[in-house]
């Protein structure tokens, strides 16, 4: 699975809705400090279903929202967008919040569940926490990783974590 565009409003920093292309090959996202770099890498593990606020550098899942500047009102959703390429064609997944309301999702325009879309990148390895997207402070955390740790990131790579959820989703039913 490759993604081929990113597409950002009211989320974080990216209060204006901005459009990205990712080409094909390695991308770097390089400007100063606080101009968003890690805002955007966070944009992406979110809409394919990240679950944890804290992950996100925030108290509450909400706090993905723009949140206001001294001369800009906060905005009252965020929406991410990204399209990705898979060997069936392409897939967009779109994930909205709004103040109040949660999370939705959508993939190719209809409503699905957030498992969908994580189960959708798990399969690809491509997931929130794949280590395809090397987020700030990564590198030590893998360096300092547990055994057991080590082999979900290991689980992620090769592609099977999702048979782990699914297997874990049947053993709760
Ligand atoms: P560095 O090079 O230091 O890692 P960076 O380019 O990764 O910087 P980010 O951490 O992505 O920068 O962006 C930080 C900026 O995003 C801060 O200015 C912060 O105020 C802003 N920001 C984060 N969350 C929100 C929000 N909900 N609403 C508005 N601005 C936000
Ligand atoms: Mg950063």
């Amino acid at each position: 699975m490759r993604l081929s565009r990113v597409k950002l409003t009211g989320f974080k920093s990216f209060v204006d809705p901005v459009e990205l292309r990712v080409l094909p090959g390695l991308t770097g996202v390089v400007g100063p400090n606080g101009c968003g770099k890690s805002n955007l890498l966070e944009a992406i593990r979110w809409a394919m279903g990240e679950g944890s606020a804290k992950s996100l550098r925030g108290g509450a899942m909400e706090d993905v929202i723009f949140a206001g500047t001294a001369s800009r009102p906060q905005r009252q959703f965020a929406e991410v967008a990204i399209l990705a390429t898979n060997e069936n064609g392409e897939v967009e997944v779109v994930r909205r919040i709004e103040r109040g309301a949660g999370s939705a999702y959508r993939i190719n325009g209809r409503d699905v569940r957030a498992r969908d879309a994580q189960l959708l990148f798990a399969d690809a390895a491509t997931g929130a926490h794949s280590p395809a997207l090397v987020s700030q402070g990564r590198i030590g955390s893998i360096i300092a990783a547990k055994p057991a740790e080590r082999r979900q990131m290991l689980e992620e790579a090769a592609g099977i974590s999702g048979l782990h959820v699914r297997r874990r989703e049947a053993e709760i039913r």
